[in-house]
């Protein structure tokens, strides 16, 4: 993946904007999510994905009652002998 760095201010409330250069990077649309972290080493910030509960993949992920789970999971409850 490429790689950027842009140096950008932040406002007197706190708000950062994320440059387009890295909204365009990580695919990033308006009313999209993201995720920040923070850490010793610095700010983390990242496209938000929805993760299955089970095995933590993003492909395929549906949602049954508030939990995210993905079609492989499903299936794999699915032939559960109970
Ligand atoms: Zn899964």
């Amino acid at each position: 993946m490429e790689s950027l760095h842009i140096v950008k201010p932040v406002m007197e409330n706190g708000r950062f904007l994320l440059p387009k250069k890295v909204r365009e990077l990580l695919q990033v649309e308006c009313n999209d999510t993201v995720e920040c972290s923070a850490g010793p080493d610095g700010i983390y910030i990242r496209k938000h994905m929805e993760h299955c509960l089970f095995c933590g993949g993003t492909e395929n992920v549906i949602a049954f009652k508030d939990k995210k789970i993905c079609c492989h999971c499903l299936q794999a409850l699915r032939s559960l002998d109970i």
